[in-house]
């Protein structure tokens, strides 16, 4: 085991630009992030696109716009450059041919002819026979080189296997999450590291990079803990110091099996255009599975980045809970002023879903800072606001009324008397605010000797079409004077 203790800080994320970058994929590059950062280590984006089938340009960009939305600025990587670069595994194919030649010219690692087929046979005789060992046979360890670089260089096909020690005992991955997890070094096979498509595996090109590299802690996905001993193989045989592993949880959801579509969204994307904030859902990743205190549920940025370590880190797997998510998110919103919800969350939310200020609801600062005191308090998916606010953004003769609340306040005895007395209220009121609306609205619940709710839900209804909305005296404020009367007066006509 190195001691990388003294040694710089060192870490990478390396997705395959297969797909979307998911949650929990997501939680490990948030985790390499703030670990770098507590540690004033150099956090590393490499691009792990050697599968040519599967690895897109686009599911790059998704992921990079993903890692950019999350706020997990790398220092080195693409986009930024640096001093280990290329950081796209097709651009350092050489290198890993280099490397695989140069451990075949030491001994440490062989060609091996054999072909698919004698492969399986070998394996189904070997099952037949009920042997323990059904792995390769190491038919070709022993040739001589000088005759299978004939071979190679004469066009039989090949792959390149790398030749685990026969004194090598169990192999011991350090592990700071799980401790030292053990493995029998028979069992690793002498594995393939170069395919005889002429690629290499991902056991070897990732060691290949993790060493050029220099890095000193992998953090990833406890799905990758199998494929550790036969990485710290190879770290052995190039001679390589074997950085510290980290093998954190799989995210299930709350069935307990692996998160999914069934589960709801599963890409950060989805959950950016659900109207989550960033730093809400980081905060939530990174609490899953990993704990300052056990205490805290709100814990800044600032903080992962300066208090985040691997000791803290649960072995157990995290389920994913939408509602603590939830809950997060609005605390998120809460915190935020007025001033800077219209600005980072109610604006460009209208504005992506195209709303229109009708009438007289100016783009004035000021509306919008009471928009966003009305609906902040009600908001937890910051895409909310759309559909709280839609009534804003209607015209009169266009809002659709919610059949079941026009039943149940406006299709009412003594709804036409309040609607009669709020329009007489509001006519002429000055000034046109909240605080006067609610005054002047205030005294006539006992002039009609009927309940608040029965003067004050008619009025809602007939403003917003529905029967919820923030405080009255907001809810008409917002509308305006004009649109408030226009609708009273259309709201007549459902009253009986
Ligand atoms: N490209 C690999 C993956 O996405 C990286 C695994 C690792 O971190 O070594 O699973």
């Amino acid at each position: 085991m190195s001691n990388n203790k003294n040694a710089q800080v060192r870490v990478r994320f390396a997705p395959s630009p297969t797909g979307k970058l998911h949650v929990g994929g997501a939680r490990t590059a948030i985790y390499n992030w703030a670990f770098a950062r507590a540690n004033g280590g150099t956090f590393i984006l490499r691009i792990d696109d050697t599968d040519p089938t599967r690895s897109t340009e686009e599911n790059t960009q998704v992921i990079l716009r993903a890692m950019q939305w999350l706020g997990l600025d790398w220092d080195e990587g693409p986009e930024v450059g640096g001093a280990y670069g290329p950081y796209f595994q097709t651009e350092r194919m050489g290198l890993y041919r280099e490397a695989a030649e140069r451990l075949v010219a030491e001994g440490k690692a062989y060609y091996c002819f054999c072909s698919p087929e004698k492969l399986a046979a070998d394996r189904e005789e070997a099952a037949k026979r009920h042997d323990s060992f059904q792995g390769y046979r190491r038919t070709c360890r022993n040739i001589d080189p000088s005759e299978a670089q004939a071979r190679v260089d004469a066009g039989e096909p090949y792959t390149i296997r790398i030749k685990v020690p026969d004194d090598r005992g169990d192999v011991i991955v350090p592990d700071a999450v799980h401790g030292n997890v053990t493995f029998n070094a028979k069992e690793l096979d002498d594995f393939i590291i170069f395919r005889s498509d002429g690629t290499p595996t991902y056991n070897f090109a990732t060691v290949v990079d993790d060493a050029a590299m220099g890095i000193t802690h992998i953090i990833r996905g406890d799905d990758h803990l199998s494929n550790t001993p036969r990485q710290v193989v190879v770290y052995e045989a190039l001679g390589a110091p074997t950085p510290t592993f980290a093998h954190i949880s799989m995210i299930l959801g709350s069935d307990g099996k692996k998160l999914s579509k069934r589960h709801g969204a599963t890409s950060v994307e989805e959950y950016r255009d659900a109207g989550y904030l960033s730093d809400a859902f980081v905060n939530y990743l990174a609490l899953l599975g990993w704990a300052p205190d056990g205490e805290s549920t709100v814990i800044s940025r600032e903080r992962l980045a300066s208090e985040f370590s691997l000791d803290h880190v649960s072995k157990n797997p995290a389920i994913m809970d939408p509602k603590k998510l939830d809950f997060i998110n609005a605390e998120y919103l809460r915190a935020m002023s007025d001033e800077q919800f219209a600005d980072e969350v109610l604006v460009p939310q209208l504005h992506a879903a195209d709303l229109e200020p009708v009438g007289e609801c100016t783009h004035e600062a000021s509306w919008y800072d009471l928009l966003s005191a009305a609906l902040k308090p009600r908001t937890t998916l910051s895409s909310d606001v759309v559909d709280q606010a839609r009534y804003l953004y209607t015209a009169d003769d266009e809002l659709e009324y919610d059949q079941k609340a026009v039943k149940k306040w406006l299709a009412k005895q003594g709804a036409r008397e309040a609607l009669v007395a709020a329009k007489g209220a509001l006519a002429t009121l000055e000034p046109w605010t909240p605080q006067a609306i609610e005054e002047a609205l205030d005294p006539i619940p006992e002039q009609l000797g009927l309940g608040k709710g029965k003067v004050f839900q008619p009025i809602r209804v007939a403003c917003v079409g529905r029967a919820v909305s923030p405080g009255i005296g907001d809810t008409l404020a917002l509308l305006g004077r004009d649109h408030t009367l226009a609708r009273i007066e259309r709201a007549m006509e459902l009253t009986i």
